[in-house]
């Protein structure tokens, strides 16, 4: 059976070790704390004590942790997979790191035998779970195919940019962009409450508008209706993409980011207030009322 590892099994990626279990291969897991992996044991998954320990016989370590720090840690860190992986093991970066940090990853493994695949995803965890993640590649070509038995669990649709970081650099423009919809909506949406608008009638108008996206309508309707529930993704991690696709810009772009930074700020203020809420909550922030001047 193909053997794979599988580390860090947040909500992203508790669902897609399980797509490996149900394609019939040999699944090893290891999260940082273990009780995420209890229902994936139970499903036959093989418990490891440490990322290197995951990783010996493995012909694919696959990671999905929070960021650049996470990242280091499991795959560099004391402990970390690089140490127990045989040359010309693949090892796919799925979280959504920073451009440099994608970069020196890769160098790291690739100067160690390894063969790097950045395969940051779009889609939410029912889409984790489903296997109906989208994946984007940053790969030599060659590698891909020999990636993909590993990447067929996890996604339908494989959008391949071109060498390694083309992936994650997608996938910052995307959450980038993601970032300034979600802000401007929650201000839009703010005005809107204040100014005594019939809210459901905004959100009709808004779904039939042109300013909406499957995104902008996700999120209108969650934010008029204060429905925070199973926070998809959170404040904190939306700050984090916000920060390295602005950092991505200021080393490529002459004019500063102005939106992408307003996009931070305005995550930094959501997360300091909720970090492990649902992104959308911000409205609660924005929409306050200005004071009175009596
Ligand atoms: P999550 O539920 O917060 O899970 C984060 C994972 O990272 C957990 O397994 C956590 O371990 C681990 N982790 C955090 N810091 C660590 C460290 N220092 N050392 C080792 N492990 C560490 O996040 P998620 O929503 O699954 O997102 C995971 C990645 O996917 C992120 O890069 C995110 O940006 C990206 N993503 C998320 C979505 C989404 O809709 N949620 C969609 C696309 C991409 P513990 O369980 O021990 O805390």
């Amino acid at each position: 059976m193909t053997r794979v590892a599988f580390i860090g099994l947040g909500r992203m990626g508790h669902g897609m070790a399980g797509r490996y279990l149900d394609a019939g291969f040999t699944v090893t897991v290891w999260n940082r704390s273990k009780a995420k992996a209890e229902d994936l044991i139970a499903r036959g998954a093989l418990w490891a004590t440490s990322p290197e320990d995951a990783a010996i016989d493995a012909e694919a370590v696959v990671t999905m942790v929070a960021d650049d720090e996470a990242s280091r840690a499991v795959w560099l860190g004391k402990d970390g997979a690089a140490a127990t992986m045989k040359a010309e093991t693949l090892a796919i970066e799925c979280s959504t790191v920073s451009y440099r940090h994608a970069l020196d990853l890769s160098r790291e493994l690739c100067g160690r035998g390894l063969i790097y695949i950045d395969c940051p995803v779009t889609g939410l965890p029912d889409a984790a779970a489903s296997g109906n993640l989208t994946l984007l590649v940053g790969a030599d070509p060659a590698d891909l195919e020999k990636a993909q038995p590993f990447l067929a669990p996890l996604g339908t649709t494989i959008r391949h940019f071109g060498g390694v970081g083309t992936g994650t650099v997608y996938k910052l423009i995307n959450n980038l962009m993601g970032a300034i919809q979600i802000a401007g909506v929650a201000e839009g949406l703010a005005i809107a409450e204040q100014a005594g608008l019939d809210m459901k009638l905004v959100l009709e108008a808004i779904e039939g508008g042109v300013a909406a996206s499957p995104q902008v309508i996700r999120h209108s309707r969650r934010m008029v209706a204060r429905n925070f529930e199973g926070a998809t993704f959170t404040a904190s991690l939306r700050r984090k993409d916000a920060v390295y696709a602005v950092a991505l810009a200021e080393d490529l772009l002459a004019e500063a980011p102005l939106l992408g930074r307003a996009a931070v700020e305005a995550y930094e203020r959501a997360s300091a207030a909720a970090p492990d809420d649902d992104e959308g909550k911000m409205i609660e922030i924005v929409s306050r009322p200005r004071p009175s001047a009596d």
